[in-house]
């Protein structure tokens, strides 16, 4: 790095990189702090180990202590152990799209049948049919019926005298003549799992082929959530999850387990008793709850957002003294990205309001990406100093960066641009308003 970055830089790193020793006092308190939480050991042990191979070596961010820094690791990798995308239910094109709940007795499957059903029916449009699989217990039929009756789904049932799988075979003709495109199947649990319920569930499955197998995962659930989220796995192929009551005060680390056995998408969480208590699953949020190094987390989190402030600052100061070089564009561009939308931003810049409406936020982002790869296929020299971009330079950046020598030499124009603007606005005081400032 050339001296002005460097010199920028400087603050966000050199305190050294983590070692096996600043690191090990810490693991040792996350691992306690993941098996207080019910998080399984067996987990917990590959865990540690997968994080410490991975944090060793890395450097520890100035503001941060060696501690800290391995917990921001450990929380990444919980998130990221979590899933981090959004996952929705995958309706079929056309015909009716079948889910099938299953997980042990009292986990939460009939509740969370109707409350999906209910979220089916009025926030997508699905017209949902509940099917009383479990017919063990007449108690189990009218659970259903009377939730189905709170929320104006019909549900079909044919007594206990009737097998589940003969249900299930009746509803889904059922569901056919009478133009239902989404059908739940409320299936029976156990207390533990027994062989009898696994063939029970297999034949419903074969029967029906449903595009989901959601499986109940009770927040409250301890160790052996492990060899119950494996049989289940091992004969259904479970496509998703539902973690439920997660309102309690658990903190809810068996879903990290079941996570790390399935590896499928946590698509609903349970909060509550009520039909309206269902939420999408926050990764980020969860791993807080069951880290559970709550003040320690807030702290991390805050001298991020001063060291990105910092960085922003210095950089802003530059340029008002006129001395903007393309790594300072760099560095603005990944600024403005983590803030969202440039018109947004612009809009809160003293003069730029009327400029900023007329920003299409998509095309600048879009040419903003652009220019962004662009910037990181410069060696640091040249982005320290244009003058020297010349045609086989251009070429060669345009190829590493998937764009066009006509990109490049747009993106380059941009940049002169931005320079003379930053300029005069030296010239004028330097009130430009600090970006990062702003938040
Ligand atoms: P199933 O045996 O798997 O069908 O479980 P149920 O749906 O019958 O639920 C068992 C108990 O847990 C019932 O008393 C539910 O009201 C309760 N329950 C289900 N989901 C939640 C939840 O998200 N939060 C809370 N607090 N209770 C729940
Ligand atoms: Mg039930």
């Amino acid at each position: 790095l050339t001296e002005r970055m460097s010199q920028a830089f400087k603050n966000l790193t050199g305190q050294g990189k983590l070692t096996e020793k600043n690191m090990n006092d810490m693991l040792k308190e996350v691992r306690m702090s993941l098996l207080e939480a019910d998080v399984n050991y067996t987990v917990v042990k590959d865990f540690i180990a997968r994080v410490k191979e991975k944090a060793l070596g890395e450097e520890v961010l100035s503001a941060l202590n060696p501690g800290q820094m391995v917990v921001k690791i450990v929380h990444e990798e919980i998130t990221e152990l979590l899933g981090s995308e959004e996952v929705e239910v995958h309706y079929k094109k056309s015909g009716i799209t079948t889910l099938m709940m299953v997980g042990l007795q009292g986990t939460g499957k009939t509740t969370a049948s109707a409350k999906i059903a209910n979220l089916m029916k009025k926030k997508q449009g699905r017209r949902p049919l509940l099917v009383a699989c479990d017919v063990v217990r007449p108690a189990a039929i009218e659970q259903l019926q009377t939730l189905g009756e709170s929320i104006d789904v019909e549900v079909f049932t044919l007594g206990v005298e009737t097998k589940a799988l003969e249900t299930a075979r009746q509803a889904m003709r059922y569901a056919q003549e009478n133009g239902y495109d989404t059908v739940l199947f409320d299936t029976a649990g156990r207390l533990h799992i027994d062989e009898e319920l696994m063939a029970e569930l297999s034949d419903i499955k074969a029967l029906i082929q449903p595009d989901e197998i959601l499986l109940t995962v009770d927040a409250m659930t301890g160790q052996d959530i492990v060899n119950v989220a494996q049989s289940f796995h091992d004969q259904l192929s479970v496509t998703g999850l539902v973690l439920t009551k997660l309102d309690g005060d658990s903190r809810g680390g068996g879903i990290l387990s079941v996570r790390s056995i399935t590896h499928v998408p946590v698509m609903f969480v349970g909060l509550g008793e009520k039909i309206d208590d269902l939420d999408v699953f926050h990764p980020s949020r969860m791993a807080d709850r069951i880290l559970g190094m709550g003040d320690m987390l807030t702290l991390i989190e805050q001298a991020q957002e001063k060291m990105d402030m910092e960085a922003s600052q210095k950089s802003a100061q530059r340029m008002m003294k006129g001395s903007f070089t393309l790594n300072d564009m760099l560095v603005q561009f990944q600024q403005i990205k983590k803030m969202g939308s440039l018109g947004g931003m612009m809009k809160l810049i003293p003069g730029f309001g009327k400029m900023a409406s007329q920003i299409d936020d998509a095309r600048a982002e879009g040419t903003m990406k652009k220019s962004e790869a662009i910037l990181l296929s410069m060696t640091d020299y040249e982005r320290e100093n244009p003058a020297c971009l010349k045609a086989s330079r251009k070429n060669r950046i345009a190829k590493g960066s998937g764009t066009s020598v006509a990109d490049v030499n747009r993106m380059l124009a941009q940049y002169e641009k931005m320079q003379q603007m930053m300029k005069m606005m030296g010239g004028m005081g330097g009130k430009m308003p600090n970006m990062a400032a702003m938040k």
